[in-house]
C-alpha cells in the first residue's frame, strides 16, 4: 500500500507524487509550488536590489 498524503485544500488522501487533486481540483495539493514561488520571489528581489544598487553606485562614481 502506497504512502498517501492529504490534500492541503480538502484533506483527501492522494499519492505523494500527485500534482493535482481530483477531489477539489487544486493544482498544488501539497503547497510545494507555493514554496518554490516564495523562494524564486526572494531571489528575484535580491537580484533586482543588487542591480539597482550597482546602478546607483555607478552613477555616484560617474559624478565623483
Ligand atoms: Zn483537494
Amino acid at each position: 500500500m502506497a504512502k498517501m498524503r492529504p490534500c492541503v485544500v480538502c484533506n483527501k488522501q492522494l499519492a505523494p507524487d500527485a500534482t493535482t487533486c481530483p477531489n477539489c481540483d487544486t493544482k498544488d495539493p501539497f503547497h510545494t509550488k507555493r514554496n518554490n514561488n516564495i523562494l524564486a520571489g526572494v531571489v528575484g528581489v535580491a537580484i533586482i536590489a543588487y542591480l539597482a544598487f550597482e546602478h546607483f553606485a555607478g552613477g555616484l562614481n560617474f559624478l565623483g
